[in-house]
């Protein structure tokens, strides 16, 4: 092995997805988008398939064609920037349910496609997708009359508990879809464990089944094993790396590890962030390079072969707070880069 590993326990993001899902009396979607936060669409969709999910969500119609290859055409595949120019094509053909953000794109969608399924994403405060309520106050009857398959929201501050914003935005979200019969939507991981007054008939769960916060009792998905190059000793006075950072107190043992920032190791984690040996945490030496980094194993007292910077002891949240961001940009910004290996499912 002479690249970092990234480790995607499968049957650990089942149980994660699993566990969302017991909480709700609706259904629970997968939100593949981003190849599946960096994890891999093809084999997180299948998992999550196989699991029971019926509703999947991406980014982008590419990623919903995409997914229409790998799952075939037993499951419903939304698409969260809803009908864009030149999508008419790949959304027919792949039987795609664009989730339609503007008067725009309802009217782009009836005239390419008349008959076609969608959806129709509201903005309830967010001001990112999604119609405002005067818009839809306009065009409401216009767009029932095409029957619209599911009517969505999202929220802006699900992650913190007790927000204003999210008994604001949900009591928005009834006021414009209240009394229609038609499947509604508006839980991410954090709006599910809200409250059951936010799943409604399709939840739509992603950080947590990948084994991020909010869902605190997630079980971790990921691990990422990275090979030492070689080892050195250092006198005390040395120094380690660019703009020597690092220098030694003591005579020290340095590891020289085969993965930088360029792997999607993010450099700002590095002052606060030790990479694992078993039970051993080992600090990081000095700046991350783009493709190295040093890391201090003088209380290890052996040379390891690899060592772990994500695993049991240290997950994504961990490396979140250390990097100053969120779950989310540390499994996206590793998933792209490395080895992925898949064990379960
Ligand atoms: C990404 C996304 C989700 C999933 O959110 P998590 O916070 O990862 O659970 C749900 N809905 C929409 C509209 C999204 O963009």
């Amino acid at each position: 092995m002479s690249t970092a590993t990234l480790t995607i326990d499968l049957d650990a993001l089942v149980a994660n997805w699993r566990a969302l899902d017991a909480l709700t009396t609706g259904e629970t979607a997968g939100v593949v988008k981003a190849d599946a936060y960096g994890l891999g669409m093809a084999r997180v969709a299948r998992a999550l398939a196989r699991a029971g999910a019926r509703h999947f969500f991406v980014a982008v119609a590419e990623e919903g064609a995409a997914l229409r290859e790998i799952l075939g055409e037993s499951v419903t595949i939304h698409v969260l920037s809803g009908h864009m120019p030149g999508d008419a094509d790949m959304i027919g053909d792949c039987a795609l349910v664009p989730m339609l953000n503007s008067v725009d794109q309802l009217i782009r969608h009836a005239e390419a496609l008349p008959g076609h399924p969608f959806g129709v994403q509201l903005d309830t405060g967010m001001n990112r997708l999604g119609m405002e309520p005067a818009e839809w106050q306009a065009v409401r009857e216009i767009a029932l009359a095409q029957a619209p398959v599911l009517l969505m929201s999202h929220l802006a501050c699900a992650d913190e508990r007790d927000h204003a914003m999210n008994p604001r935005q949900l009591a928005l979200f009834r006021e414009m879809t209240d009394g229609l019969d038609i499947p509604r939507s508006l839980a991410n991981t954090g709006a599910m464990l809200l409250h059951g007054d936010y799943h409604f008939d399709l939840a739509r769960p992603g950080i947590g089944v990948y084994g991020g916060a909010p869902f605190t009792e997630a079980r971790p998905v990921v691990t990422l094993d990275i090979p030492v190059i070689q080892c050195r000793d250092l006198e005390t006075g040395e120094s380690v790396g660019y703009g020597c950072d690092f220098i030694a107190e003591r005579p020290t043992r340095i590891a020289t590890v085969a993965a930088g920032y360029g792997d999607g190791i993010l450099r700002a984690m590095g002052p606060r962030t030790s990479l694992w040996a078993e039970d051993t945490p080992c600090p990081v030496a000095g700046r991350i390079s783009m493709d190295l980094m040093g890391v201090d194993i003088t209380e290890l007292g052996r040379d390891p072969a690899h060592l772990q910077l994500l695993g049991p002891q240290q997950g994504i949240d961990v490396l979140a707070a250390n990097a100053g961001t969120i779950g989310y940009e540390i499994l996206t910004s590793l998933g792209a880069r490395h080895t992925r290996r898949h064990i379960g499912g």
